[in-house]
Formats: C-alpha cells, structure tokens, sequence
C-alpha cells in the first residue's frame, strides 16, 4: 500500500521485493499495526517523509532472507521491527546513550519503507526477537504504541498516581505496565466517549473521565498521548507540586497559553522522541511478564484506508492492524 503524496489515499501497488543490503534482513511481513504517526504523515503533518512511501513502523514477521555479516537472525525468526530504523553510532547523541535523537536517524514507514507490504528490509540492529507468548497481531502494537508508551512511562517518573490523556493504543498497553508496577491509572477521554471509558476501567483504570474533567486527587504526572495541545495546561492543572507533564506523540495542535502559576511549583512539560534499542529490549523483556495483553482490530492489508479512518474517527477500540493472507505469498 504506497503513499504517492500526503493528502491522498494509499494506493494499492505491485512493487519489486526489496533486496537485503550489508546487515539488513528481508522479513516476510506478517503483520503491521497502525499508529497514529502514519495519520501525520498522510496528512502532510509530518514533512520528512521520502515519497513515494510504504508506511508503517510495529512490523511482525519471519526473516526471509539474510544481507551480507548477519550475526543477531536466522532464516525463519519471527522478529518485531520498531520505528527507529537506523542511527549512525557516531554523532554526540548516540555516543551519549541517547541514539532516539540521532542527528541522522532514519526511521521506518517514514524515511525508509516500511510494514504495510508483504515484504520489508531492516537493519539487523534494530530487530528484536518476539515473545512466543503473542500472537503477530497481538505483537504488533507493542512495537510502537507500548514502545513509545514504555518511554513515556519511564519519563513520568515513579509516581504513584498516573493521569493518561488519550486512551488509544499507547494508554491501553501501559495502563496495564503501570498497574503491573502497583500505581493508580486516571484516564482522560473524549468527554462523550463512554466506550472509550468503559475501556479504561476494564483495564484497572481507578477513575475516568472527560479530559476537561478535574481528577479527584491531585496526580504525581500525566502522559498525553491525544495529538491536542489544549490539554497540556490541563494536565498541569491536574498534578500537583513537582509533576510532570509528558508529551507522548510525534506532534501535537499548537498549545494554548497559560498562566505561569499552573507551571510553578516545579511543575515540569517535557516530550518523547522515537526510542533507543535499550528501550526496545526492557519493554520486550517486560511485556509478557506483566503480561501486556493487546486489544486489536486486524484488516487485511488492502483495507489500510480504512483502518486509518477508524483510527482518525476514534472508532478503534486498542490497536488496529494490518494483516496478510499467508495464502497470498
Ligand atoms: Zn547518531
Ligand atoms: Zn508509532
């Protein structure tokens, strides 16, 4: 399914198999979920994307076929191939730990090709081996939505009582971490989405509300994941004194002014960009022991359009995911 320009439908093409290069593997592509980013980029939100475009970032499949020096994958693996595709080893960030700010990162489904296809290549490096404990579909969404999701977490501290704007994919999977981790989830939704609080508490959520709503207790931090800048001054209205707000998405609608007083008290904002391979290995490690159980809504891959409408329109319940036939190969 290729993306020819933003603003346009993706398109359904024949397109040659990539070829492996030097440490890459070709994956036969069992599964892809669908992440909020992929509606950025066909929307034009995000500028950067090499055109025309195979999207797609939570891929699942079996390695295919091996490039040259492959040292970490066999033939018939099933792997999980995440949005950090490529970093250089080599820049102040990388050599500082902090490889998701890479200067020359390059990242899947967005700079490089990704998972809606039946086929996709991948440096070896940023490939992790899958839990057996998961289906492909269910695997999908922790590619991205609890990768990003678990550094998000990780930012927020280790308060007890966590506030989660935004009870899509990301919130599903780290409601069930941080309750894993004994804190107390308070989910912020669309003010009239019922099904999306019902969802929260099925999932251990101790309230939920409208994401205008005050929280009955004053929260250590909150994460927003809603690509909607007017609740960063409202989540900094509902944590109390030393708090932090964190930003969990790639973009967000321009933020509203505040007054400072909602800031002070050390109040803090900050973002999540991308993720490290280190990040990838504690969250896969952590996943099934917690266990993370996803929620999906699989399409076959010739429904990408679709898909993405269900998730624009908030009609998904969990993650959506793409699939394909195994017949079709
Ligand atoms: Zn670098
Ligand atoms: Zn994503």
């Amino acid at each position: 399914m290729v993306l020819d320009t933003p603003g346009k439908a993706l398109r359904a093409a024949n397109v040659p198999t990539p070829k492996p290069g030097p440490g890459q593997l070709l994956i036969r592509v069992h599964a892809c979920a669908v992440c909020r980013t992929d509606l950025h980029i066909v929307d034009g939100e995000l500028t950067q994307a090499k055109l025309p475009l195979i999207l797609g970032h939570e891929i699942i499949g079996v390695v295919a076929e091996l490039g040259e020096a492959i040292t970490r994958f066999k033939i018939g693996d099933r792997i999980g191939i995440p949005w950090l595709g490529w970093t250089c080893d080599e820049c102040a960030y990388c050599k500082n730990g902090q490889e998701n700010l890479c200067d020359d990162a390059k990242f899947t489904g967005y700079t490089l090709d990704g998972g809606y296809a039946q086929y996709a290549v991948a440096d070896q490096r940023f490939c992790f081996p899958i839990s057996d404990s998961y289906s492909d579909a269910e695997a999908a969404p922790l590619l991205c939505a609890g990768l990003i999701g678990y550094r998000s977490l990780v930012k927020a501290g280790n308060g007890k009582r966590l506030g989660i704007y935004g009870f899509g994919a990301a919130a599903h999977i780290i409601a069930q971490v941080a309750k894993y981790q004994r804190r107390e989830i308070y989910a912020f939704t669309r003010t009239d989405d019922t099904d999306a609080k019902n969802f929260a508490m099925s999932l251990g959520a101790a309230w939920a509300g409208g994401s205008n709503q005050s929280p009955p207790v004053k929260l250590d931090a909150a994460i927003i994941f809603a690509p909607a800048g007017e609740l960063v001054p409202q989540a900094l209205k509902a944590v109390g004194k030393a708090g932090t707000v964190v930003c969990g998405g790639i973009h967000m609608s321009d933020i509203p002014s505040f007054p400072y007083s909602i800031l002070w008290q050390e109040r803090s904002i900050c973002s999540v960009a991308n993720l490290t391979r280190r990040d990838a290995e504690e969250f896969m490690a952590l996943a099934p022991k917690v266990p993370v159980r996803t929620q999906v809504e699989s399409f076959p891959l010739e429904d990408a359009n679709e898909a993405l409408h269900r998730l624009l329109t908030g009609t998904i319940q969990g993650a959506a995911v793409l699939v394909n036939d195994p017949a079709g190969f």
